[in-house]
């Protein structure tokens, strides 16, 4: 039968078979419990207050929220009734946000009450929103000139809890948006239809990926506004998964507290937060027994940090590949039943790489010579296909250079072994050319990560007269380490690891790493803050 897909569906199909399961979210105030029934309410509620605000198909929801239970609400309801949910990203900088409301012509901003004074000091700028939703848990509105706004609860205490979710969805048809995080330049807009949605949520449930199921308790600890929070929340409504909302501005510690209290099974994030829990965990005393998978993406896993969680707490860790272009699982990394006789250390190299392919998608991996060999080494770009892949920037004329022949040039310069297993060399503007060869930074970086003394390292490329680039690395050490690291200490860690050209020719130590909104290494502006230490006040 052509049944089209559609994301109301999903939340559909959890008001009916799994109405006693909950989700639990932490607000500023609260520590809410509502299950699946009430959410499906509350959402219904939702599209029939938008509905008299005026928002109609095909208009753009935006949303500027942390993660929660009401934003969660959003994520059916703005489908739900053929309109956009457009996540934004609320760490960019004020200027990058208006571009992207703008941009996106979101019609409708639904705003957590701390976010509110960002949006104050922009407001006049934004040219085609209509109403401005505050979410929060005080009955009295805060003071504010934004106008017209409307409180959250109120606006679904006058709702319908019977309002029907759209049966004219085209499963073509814009379900959601995302910007991404433009490392350079203005941000790009990336659409979601509903048919890559739910097939996206399929591919979640599968049990070689990160088979999400209704036993689950998912703990997603990637913002919603980073890629949908890596699709989890369509996935784990749909296959009824109690879920955690972390809510504002959470620290180590309460994920910890979260993971323990609420029996959490797996939970999604980016290396930095793990690299977080780890320092939390060493110094409590927590159960995470209940724990079956850390999912890790969006930069390099270092292997220090899987095998810390696999050895030292029990945890499994899996590392996955994607982009806000790939919905975003594309890759991840687990053992084929075959490789389960490797060493332990080849095991853990194994499972360091970002793994195979998702089943559904095509990949291709382009060298200069045309396609590359599967054997490791030859480096190529990764090229992907697929029905939860991009195929446009939104109105965007650098679609022209990432969309080419029906695939979606990542930018992303991978080798590809035996196995089909991928390994992320570095990104094509990261990758350090010396002497008329590549040096992948994310290698020499990893390496470091993988002694004992260091919490994070970054490798950028600095201007060479005869070699045209060298690697620099930048490293922060652990809190309270002694003294006596010094840069021979890590050279000699290196040495016996790579060929002599590929060791950095500096290693500088640094209290922090420049980080992204999204919690990535920023290496531009690293590459400043080398460039200053090597001629201060220039
Ligand atoms: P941005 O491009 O602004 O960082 P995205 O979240 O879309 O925003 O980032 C996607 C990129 O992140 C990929 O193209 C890749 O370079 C990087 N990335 C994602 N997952 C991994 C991973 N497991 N290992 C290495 N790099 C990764």
């Amino acid at each position: 039968m052509q049944v089209p897909l559609s994301v109301g569906s999903l939340l559909e199909h959890a008001e009916k078979f799994f109405p006693k399961k909950e989700i639990i979210s932490q607000t500023h105030d609260i520590l809410h419990r509502l299950n699946y029934k009430e959410i499906g309410q509350r959402t219904r509620r939702l599209m029939s207050a938008m509905d008299e605000l005026g928002i109609r198909n095909g208009d753009r929801v935006g949303t500027l929220a942390w993660n929660h239970h009401r934003h969660l609400e959003i994520y059916f309801a703005a489908p739900g009734m053929g309109s956009v949910l457009h996540t934004i990203n609320i760490r960019l900088s004020p200027e990058d946000i208006i571009y992207i409301i703008n941009h996106a012509e979101d019609k409708i901003l639904f705003i957590d009450e701390d976010i509110l004074p960002l949006i104050e000091h922009i407001h006049t700028h934004l040219t085609t929103v209509e109403a401005f939703v505050v979410m929060t848990d005080k009955a009295e509105l805060p003071e504010t000139t934004i106008q017209p706004l409307y409180s959250y609860e109120e606006l679904l205490s006058a709702g319908d809890p019977a309002y029907e979710f759209a049966k004219d969805i085209d499963e073509n048809q814009p379900a959601g948006m995302c910007y991404t995080s433009a490392t350079t330049g203005k941000p790009k807009g990336v659409v979601y239809t509903h048919r890559a949605i739910v097939l996206h949520s399929f591919a979640l449930g599968l049990a070689d990926t990160a088979a999400i199921s209704e036993s689950d308790v998912s703990m997603p600890v990637v913002p919603q506004f980073h890629v949908n929070a890596w699709g989890t929340p369509f996935a784990c409504t749909w296959f009824g998964s109690t879920q955690v909302m972390p809510g504002p501005r959470f620290t180590p510690k309460r994920l910890a507290e979260f993971i323990e209290k609420f029996n959490v099974t797996i939970t999604a994030g980016v290396p930095t937060i793990w690299l977080g829990l780890l320092r939390e965990l060493d110094q409590g005393n927590y159960d995470t027994s209940s724990l079956r998978a850390v999912l890790c993406g969006g930069s390099a896993a270092p292997l220090g940090l899987i095998k810390a969680f696999e050895e030292k707490y029990n945890i499994p860790f899996y590392h996955a590949y994607g982009a806000t272009e790939t919905t975003p699982l594309a890759t991840i990394s687990r053992l084929k039943s075959y490789q389960q006789d490797l060493s332990k250390e080849e095991r853990f190299q194994e499972r360091s790489r970002q793994g195979i392919l998702v089943p559904g998608l095509q990949m291709k991996v382009v060298g200069e010579k045309g396609e590359v060999e599967w054997n490791g080494k030859e480096m190529g770009e990764l090229l992907l296909k697929g029905p939860w892949i991009a195929d446009e920037y939104y109105r965007d004329t650098r679609s022209n250079d990432a969309f080419i022949d029906g695939w979606f040039h990542t930018g992303d310069v991978v080798t590809v072994d035996e196995e089909g297993t991928i390994k992320i060399v570095d990104r094509t503007k990261d990758l350090i050319k010396s002497g008329g060869e590549w040096i992948s930074s994310v290698e020499i970086e990893n390496a470091i990560m993988a002694h004992d003394a260091v919490f994070e390292a970054c490798v950028v490329a600095i201007p060479d007269d005869k070699w045209q680039e060298r690697p620099i690395a930048c490293v922060v050490l652990h809190e309270g380490i002694d003294t006596t690291i010094t840069k021979e200490t890590i050279l000699e860690f290196l040495s016996p690891q790579f060929p002599k050209w590929w060791l950095p020719d500096d290693i500088l130590f640094f209290e922090d790493i420049p980080k992204s909104s999204v919690g990535k290494f920023l290496k531009r502006e690293l590459r400043e803050q080398v460039k200053a230490r090597y001629s201060p006040q220039e």
